[in-house]
C-alpha cells in the first residue's frame, strides 16, 4: 500500500531530482521497515525524542533522519547527534547552540533556513524580512553548513492559494543564494506536504516532505 501510494507521488512529480522526505511522526518502526522495504530511506520526524527512540530500534536500516519540527535548545544535543538535516533554524539562539553541540561531537551540522512567508502567528520561521541576516550568521559559524532553505504553507482549502507563498520562498532563496559562501551547498528548497506539493514542486521545490499521502490520515497529532 505505501509502494502504490509511493508510485502515485512520483508519476505525478514527472522529474525525479527531487528528494522525498517520508514523513514518519506518529508511525511505528513496522510501518517504517514497510517503507524502507518500498524504497524510501529518507524520514521526516517532528520530535527529537521520538525519533531518538525509533531510530535505536532501527539501526540495522541506512536511513536518514531529518528534523522537520520546531527545535528546542535543550534538544539539540539530541538531535545533532542524529539527524543528518535539520531544516527548522530559525534563529540566531538556535543556530548558536547547535553549532556548540556539532563543535562537541565533531560533525559539520547539515541546515536548513525555515521560513515563515505567510506571516502565521502559529507557525515558526523566521520573518522574511529578517532572514538574510540569519542566513549571514548561520553562514559564518563554522560547525554549520547551511544548504538551503524551508517553508510551511498555510493550509488553505485550495492548493492552488499557496502559489504565492511558495513563489515568494523561492525568490527569496534564490536572492540568498547570491550571498552565501557555499551556493553549491546551498540548494535545496524543502517545500510542499501531502496536499500541496505538486504546486510546491512547480514553484522550484526539490524536498517534498509527504506524511499522509503515503501512510494515511495519522490517527495523533
Ligand atoms: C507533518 C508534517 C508534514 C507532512 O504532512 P502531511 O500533510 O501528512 O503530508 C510535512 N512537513 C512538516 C513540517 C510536518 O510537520
Amino acid at each position: 500500500m505505501i509502494a502504490d501510494n509511493l508510485a502515485v507521488i512520483r508519476d505525478s512529480l514527472r522529474r525525479d531530482d527531487v528528494v522525498l522526505i517520508a514523513v514518519t511522526k506518529t508511525q511505528p518502526v513496522s510501518v517504517i521497515r514497510e517503507a524502507y522495504a518500498a524504497g524510501l530511506s529518507v524520514l521526516g520526524e517532528n520530535r527529537v525524542q521520538e525519533a531518538v527512540e525509533k531510530a535505536a530500534d532501527l539501526e540495522d536500516l541506512p536511513l536518514e533522519w531529518h528534523l522537520i519540527g520546531h527545535l528546542q535548545t535543550n534538544k539539540v544535543k539530541q538531535a545533532v547527534a542524529l539527524f543528518s538535516l535539520i531544516h527548522s533554524v530559525d534563529s540566531e539562539r538556535l543556530a548558536r547552540e547547535i553549532d556548540r553541540c556539532a563543535k562537541v561531537i565533531g560533525k559539520i551540522q547539515d541546515v536548513l533556513i525555515q521560513v515563515n512567508v505567510a506571516g502565521e502567528e502559529s507557525k515558526s520561521g523566521i520573518e522574511p524580512a529578517q532572514a538574510a541576516e540569519l542566513v549571514r550568521l548561520v553562514d559564518s559559524l563554522p560547525n554549520l553548513r547551511l544548504c538551503g532553505m524551508m517553508t510551511i504553507a498555510p493550509l488553505y482549502e485550495d492548493a492552488a492559494q499557496t502559489r504565492p507563498v511558495f513563489r515568494e520562498m523561492r525568490s527569496i532563496f534564490e536572492q540568498l543564494r547570491e550571498k552565501v559562501a557555499d551556493p553549491e551547498a546551498f540548494r535545496w528548497l524543502s517545500m510542499g506536504m501531502t496536499h500541496d506539493y505538486r504546486v510546491a514542486v512547480e514553484e522550484g521545490a526539490n524536498m517534498i516532505r509527504i506524511g499522509t499521502g503515503l501512510f494515511g490520515v495519522r490517527t495523533a497529532r
